[in-house]
């Protein structure tokens, strides 16, 4: 097969024999081994969660920028977090800082409901539209100050917060369920942080740190100072919706 060049990321052999490259080389090497997350990462067009002029770098093994100062984790970064989160069909999960929804995604494969909370307005719309376009029932997103929380759902089986923070923020504490996982990166903004498993047992966490990596800060405050996290639409499946791709 050749390698050539897709810009388009039309052609969906070509995306698709990239994913499975990407899932052995940068995922299943690298010691992921839950074979529900493994399944995820190769359902998952992340060429389809990347702005257009970067369709042909959706498979590599880095972070890539999608506009607004925020960035699309590396594929190992998400395959990780969700590992670590041990989520399955019975689970509830909420995602703080929605961004491209491609992590919203992958936790929609497979976990039974996925919570997703991200503070810049025209990322949630085109999550939604993504998400909408590619059939995902089972999870919503919402605009609002993810460091809350989602209060309406909780309690939660699995929290992952895709953006670091000087410490856990004690609400998504509060909201986790018995047994259940908060992933986070801690640490200071565009520094080295360390992802960080809290795991509720009754009153108290356990805590494990998990692997150095380095993530855009959580920020306070949503981006129009409103609060709006009861705009949560449902995803509507099937919908076409006519908004481009990309920034
Ligand atoms: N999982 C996303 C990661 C996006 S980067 C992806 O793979 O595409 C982190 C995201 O967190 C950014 O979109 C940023 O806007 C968002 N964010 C930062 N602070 C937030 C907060 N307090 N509440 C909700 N989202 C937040």
């Amino acid at each position: 097969m050749s390698d050539a060049p897709d810009p388009a990321g039309n052609s969906q052999d070509t995306a698709a024999a990239r994913r499975t490259r990407m899932v052995e080389d940068q995922i299943v090497r690298r010691g992921i081994r839950d074979p529900d997350v493994i399944a995820a990462m190769r359902a998952v067009p992340r060429h389809l969660f990347v702005p257009d002029e970067l369709v042909g770098a959706a498979y590599e093994d880095s972070p890539l920028p999608i506009g607004f100062g925020q960035t699309i984790s590396q594929p190992y970064m998400v395959a990780l977090m969700t590992e670590l989160l041990e989520a399955d069909v019975r689970s509830r999960v909420l995602e703080v800082g929605a961004g491209s929804g491609y992590q919203t995604a992958v936790l929609a494969e497979l976990a039974g409901e996925v919570y997703a909370v991200e503070r810049i307005p025209a990322l949630v719309e085109q999550a939604r539209e993504r998400l909408a376009r590619l059939g995902y029932r089972n999870a919503r997103v919402a605009l609002g100050d993810g460091t809350h929380g989602w209060p309406e759902h909780a309690p939660y089986d699995g929290i992952l917060v895709a953006a670091a923070a000087p410490e856990a923020p004690p609400p998504l504490l509060a909201q986790l369920a018995e047994g259940g996982r908060l992933v986070i990166p801690l640490g200071d903004a565009h520094r080295d942080q360390m992802l960080t498993v809290y795991e509720r047992r009754g009153t108290e966490f356990r805590v494990e740190r998990a692997l150095r990596c380095r993530f855009v800060p959580l920020l306070e405050g949503d981006v129009e100072g409103d609060e709006t996290l009861g705009d949560d639409a449902d995803v509507n499946p099937g919908a076409e919706g006519d908004a481009t791709e990309g920034d």
